[in-house]
């Protein structure tokens, strides 16, 4: 069993679509393809919530309509038979007379915010389903909403994932396609959820991990990794091979090709991570494993925006016992993740990149230690690769290629594979292009 997950730009045209049926099918293994909603859905989606949430049902009227136009184009120009058509304009219609139904709601709240997001990938998963069946193909639909869990927290249930999935997929035994949703998921309060922006890779990767899936493969408009963001840098290369861990901090840390979270299910059970382009089928992409042979030192760079940095100084002395204890304290009691952090004899740095808490972590840091004022609107910047902790002279040739730019903050040795820099969100581009530029050998990418 393989899982093959498509992104909205690989399913956001009917051309698109009819292709995605000849890769699936083109290879003859059993498979769960994870598509997520047609592009640009998801943003429409959330612009008529937000006309919702402010009343306005006027406007998310309008809103509607214009999304319902461009549904009805496209299985227009989808389906090839008058039942086929027939099937498709079916699923639209009941999906916007759910829509139209929330929007005639007298309070509209988060929960049927969640609900309205979640049409996108019902829908593009009912479309391509009735588009497989019209052309004779072995699928059935399964609903990510029968096994998809996430914790209080935000986190999926992983047991009960596999338990579910297991028994959902065992009864479609006989089928050679299952498509099932990406991001939409349910609470512990049994109501529909998801799991973030971009969140589809991630369902991906928790289905192939549920599954001990053979591989798991990440189709998208990009032939794979590339060594820099291509939306800021001008000069990048795919990069083949990536550890689990390399491409878990290149996604963690903003590369935009895959959810935050995609690696860690796949690892947890050593599934391979593919990612291939649906524009270029042929392109070899990049396989993300446990082992490579490809031993290259700096591997990638990735950035992170929106980060706030927090500097704390210690009334006493930083070392005295417990004082860091007592920081993460905080922290912890209010579910904010940290990503780098540096110390010296009396002061701490930290960044976060959610700062919906800020205002009550600074109260209770206040408690205890002195806070100088916060930077906000930083970037970090993760450096990835091999720096093994004997290898000398890697740090030098980082700084080296930023000596232009101020450096708040340096993370380096906790990993062998990241170096992580804090700057100024308004010196990242310059950032990643002088590393892009320093860095990498372009005659041998
Ligand atoms: P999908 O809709 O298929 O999930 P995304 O837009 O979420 O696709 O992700 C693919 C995009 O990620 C690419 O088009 C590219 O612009 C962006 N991206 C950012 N950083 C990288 C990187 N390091 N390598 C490849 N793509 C990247
Ligand atoms: N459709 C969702 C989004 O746009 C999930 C995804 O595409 O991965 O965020
Ligand atoms: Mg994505």
């Amino acid at each position: 069993m393989q899982v093959w997950k498509f992104g909205g730009t690989s399913v956001g045209k009917p051309e698109r679509m009819k292709s995605i049926r000849n890769l699936v099918t083109a290879d003859a293994g059993k498979k769960v393809v994870v598509l997520s909603a047609l592009s640009g859905s998801t943003n429409a989606l959330l612009s008529i919530g937000e006309s919702l949430m402010r009343a306005n049902k006027e406007e998310a009227t309008l809103k509607i309509d214009e999304l319902l136009a461009h549904y009805e184009q496209f299985v227009h120009a989808l389906f090839a038979s008058e039942e086929g058509l027939k099937s498709g304009k079916t699923i639209v219609a009941n999906e916007f007379n759910f829509i139209r139904s929330l929007a005639n709601l007298n309070h509209y709240n988060q929960k049927h915010d969640k609900q309205m997001v979640a049409q996108g990938e019902i829908m593009s998963t009912q479309l391509f389903t009735a588009y497989m069946k019209e052309q004779g193909e072995s699928v059935a639909l399964i609903s990510a909403l029968d096994f998809m869990r996430i914790d209080v927290d935000g986190e999926p249930e992983l047991a009960v994932i596999a338990e579910k999935l297991k028994e959902v997929v065992d009864k479609q035994a006989d089928k050679q396609i299952l498509v099932t949703q990406g991001f939409i998921c349910r609470n512990p309060r049994n109501e529909i959820d998801n799991l973030k922006r971009g969140g589809s890779d991630y369902s991906a990767s928790l289905i192939g991990g549920a599954l001990e899936a053979e591989e798991i493969q990440i189709w998208t408009d990009i032939d794979g990794m590339h060594n820099n963001d291509p939306r800021v840098v001008k000069r990048t290369f795919p990069v083949r091979e990536l550890l689990f861990e390399e491409a878990a901090e290149l996604a963690y840390f903003g590369a935009k090709i895959l959810h935050p979270s995609t690696i860690t299910p796949a690892k947890l059970k050593g599934v391979p991570v593919r990612l291939k382009n649906t524009m270029d089928p042929e392109a070899p992409g990049t396989v993300i494993t446990s082992k490579i042979s490809n031993q290259v030192e700096i591997k990638a760079i990735a950035a992170k925006d929106n980060i706030t940095a927090i500097y704390i100084h210690s009334m006493r002395m930083l070392n005295a016992y417990g004082f860091l204890r007592r920081v993460f304290d905080v922290f912890e009691k209010h579910k904010t993740p940290v990503d780098m952090i540096t110390t010296s004899e009396v002061s701490v740095a930290m960044t976060i990149d959610n700062s919906e808490r800020l205002d009550a972590i600074s109260a209770d840091l206040k408690q205890f230690a002195e806070l100088e004022e916060h930077d906000r609107n930083q970037s970090i910047i993760c450096i990835v690769g091999n720096f093994l902790a004997d290898k000398a002279g890697i740090a030098i040739r980082i700084l080296e290629a930023v000596k232009h730019i101020p450096i708040r903050m340096i993370s380096y040795g906790a990993s062998e594979h990241n170096i992580s820099l804090l700057v100024d969100s308004k010196h990242k581009n310059e950032a990643l292009e002088a590393l892009n530029e320093n860095l990498f050998d372009f005659d041998q990418p």
